[in-house]
């Protein structure tokens, strides 16, 4: 099992509105009542993020300030600000009380063309912020079938990050999302997940230094779901799951942090 703290994350894309997300929280809030979730927190490091859309987080913001979940977003953009139509900035999202953002999520890169230089300025405006960026990585199922996985994602992790001067100074998390899991129901063993997770850290220590690659949290993601995520979050190098479509319901939500605590107490 990990050292460092589990992090069990909701990605929920667009989906759910204000409204159907704060019945989410109320909703959620009840099935982890049982295990008086705001106390086992207090004594057992265990973070619950959940990434909205931008038009929910300040409702969910409002009914989690009592109760130990981080509200993030799914996207910024890397100016404070400017003549950027449609766009979100890192300090519009810090003062809405946003402490996490996702950067580079496969959908971003697939769908807005999102490269790794350009998330590495995404990483450094969230880091000047105080905002704890979430930096996805992952390889396609043909460079997975042709042994390219590890090139990969070394290289998503390098274009981004070696130019930053501050980063090894602050905490960012990474998602290894292999994109042909995600949302297809084909999940990575654990035991991929593990193997790529290892890699990852010794990239980051090569990258910034010993510290910053043990300390740094390494997120499973892909077709996670409540029968799944105990077996990623056994592997030593995997700190938790940034979860999609089993995120959604707040039952299923709450079955999977369920496990989190079981295995946060072993
Ligand atoms: C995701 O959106 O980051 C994700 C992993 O989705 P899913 O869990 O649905 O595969």
């Amino acid at each position: 099992m990990a050292q460092r703290p589990l992090c069990i994350a909701g990605n929920w894309k667009m989906f759910h509105t204000p409204k159907s997300s704060a019945q989410f929280v109320f909703s959620l809030k009840k099935h982890l009542s049982d295990l008086d979730f705001p106390s086992f927190q207090e004594k057992h490091p265990l973070d619950l993020l959940l990434f909205p859309p931008y038009t929910n987080i300040g409702v969910m913001q409002q009914l989690c300030t009592s109760y130990p979940i981080s509200i993030g977003a799914q996207n910024m953009h890397q100016k404070e600000e400017g003549a950027y139509t449609g766009e979100i900035s890192g300090i519009m999202l810090q003062e809405m009380g946003c402490s996490y953002v996702i950067i580079g999520h496969s959908e971003r890169r697939k769908y807005f063309f999102e490269e790794n230089s350009l998330l590495g300025e995404k990483i450094e405006a969230a880091l000047a912020q105080g905002i704890t960026p979430v930096y996805c990585v992952g390889e396609s199922e043909e460079e997975r079938t042709e042994g390219k996985a590890f090139d990969v994602v070394e290289k998503q992790l390098r274009e981004a990050l070696e130019s930053s001067s501050q980063i090894f100074k602050k905490e960012i998390l990474v998602a290894y999302e292999p994109v042909w899991a995600i949302g297809t129901g084909k999940n990575a063993t654990p035991e991929d997940a593990e193997d790529m997770a290892q890699h990852i850290r010794s990239v980051l220590k090569l990258l910034g230094n010993e510290a910053f690659g043990n300390s740094t949290r390494i997120l499973y993601g892909g077709s996670v779901k409540p029968n799944n995520i105990g077996s990623f979050l056994e592997k030593e190098n995997v700190d938790g799951a940034l979860i999609g479509g089993a995120s959604l319901d707040p039952e299923s939500y709450a079955s999977m942090v369920k496990v989190a605590m079981e295995i946060t107490q072993k």
